[in-house]
């Protein structure tokens, strides 16, 4: 290993040194991401039982390689009532999942007024009033919401902090040229980095425990996935609250302006990972979908790349994202797992470094300690 390497398998690179390591040998980044995941995380890889919850897949935003988001009268759109809800939560709680993962389209109510009337009539002004509702309902359930969102305001984010566990949003890129006319975020206003890093920097200042990530393959150039890479460490550095990163490889689909792009090859992905590894504080788990990249040895590679975690995975419901893709059933994934010498066991969706009432709302905390107890009765019982 160089000497840049031979320091970033001990600490975070050096911001001077972050951009060097993307003209490294692929092996050499591998070795040295592998040896930083292992001081800190040793071999125990972990996951997030999970139903994912896209309370609306209207979304305002048009993003290129999309292929959730509705318009009103588009085939598919549609958004959950309460007794849909109810339905899912409790079969998820029958499978032994602790997260309801809301993942919805950004603030449909400000482009279409009937989506705003259909949420009057059930009695809500906004989608993030109904997020709150939604957000009781599961923890009734016993199961603790995660909720992205899309970007929120401070004060949503204050209203959602007391039924939610943890928020995230995709960072994605810090590349403005990918707002540029024909690059795939020209139809996004809430996909501005300056919005993302705003609603990032604000979620700190609450001291809310945050979920980051960038979006791997939608034109970014590998000095730009270094950009956002510190961007999110230095908002980590300032407020602590950067719980997990996720290094998501674009994954194309029919029917959307980006079908015929090229995706990341696995070595690509790998290469990007192992660069988070390096450049993120040790504290910060990384995480990579395993059902978008579950073919041949992916999966084993990422191991060497430095991930410690795999992020949700859905026992009752696809991944509404990308859904051509499906979750890996997680024994087989456990045995992979074994194979390469790691351990995978379930996990809050919310790390154990920020289970702390500093972090969470206080009437939270007994909703967490119940999740946990479930958990290890299912870990006993196995
Ligand atoms: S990726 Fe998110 S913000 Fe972009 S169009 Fe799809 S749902 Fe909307």
């Amino acid at each position: 290993m160089n000497e840049i390497l031979n320091a970033a398998a001990e600490a975070p690179v050096d911001a001077g040194d972050a951009h060097a390591l993307a003209a490294l040998s692929l092996d050499a980044l591998l070795e040295a991401a592998s040896a930083r995941r292992d001081r800190r995380w040793g071999r125990r890889l972990t996951f997030s039982p999970k139903v994912f919850l896209p309370l609306t897949n209207l979304c305002r935003n048009f993003c290129d390689y999309c292929s959730f988001r509705r318009s009103p009268k588009d085939d598919g759109a549609h958004t959950m009532s309460t007794s849909e809800l109810d339905e899912w939560l409790g079969r998820a709680r029958d499978q032994g999942c602790v997260e309801a993962l809301f993942c919805l389209g950004d603030r449909p109510e400000a482009v279409f007024p009937s989506y705003a009337r259909q949420l009057d009539a059930w009695g809500f002004g906004t989608t993030v009033d109904y997020l709150e509702r939604a957000g009781r309902i599961a923890l009734d359930a016993g199961l603790l919401p995660h909720t992205n969102a899309g970007v929120l305001t401070r004060d949503e984010m204050e209203q959602l902090r007391p039924v939610n566990a943890s928020l995230g949003l995709m960072l994605e890129s810090t590349s403005e040229r990918l707002c540029d006319k024909g690059m795939p975020h020209h139809r996004a206003p809430d996909k501005r980095p300056a919005v993302r890093l705003q609603m990032t920097r604000e979620a700190g200042e609450l001291a809310i425990p945050f979920t980051s990530g960038i979006l791997v393959g939608i034109g970014e150039t590998a000095a730009e996935r270094v950009d956002a890479l510190l961007a999110i460490r230095d908002l980590h550095r300032r407020y602590g609250h950067i719980q997990e990163v996720i290094v998501q490889r674009l994954r194309v689909h029919p029917r959307t302006p980006m079908a015929a792009a090229p995706e990341p090859a696995d070595g690509d992905l790998a290469r990007t990972i192992a660069i988070a590894r390096l450049i993120l504080d040790d504290e910060v788990t990384v995480q990579a979908p395993p059902n978008l990249s579950p073919d041949g040895d992916s999966i084993e590679l990422q191991l060497r790349a430095g991930i410690n975690d795999f992020g949700g995975i859905s026992p009752v419901t696809p991944d509404f994202i990308n859904p051509r893709h499906r979750w890996p059933v997680v024994a087989a994934l456990g045995e992979r797992c074994a194979a390469a010498g790691f351990s995978l066991a379930p996990r809050l969706p919310i790390h154990a470094g920020w289970v702390d009432p500093a972090w969470v709302a206080p009437e939270m905390m007994p909703h967490l300690a119940a999740a946990e107890a479930r958990l290890s009765t299912a870990a006993r019982a196995a």
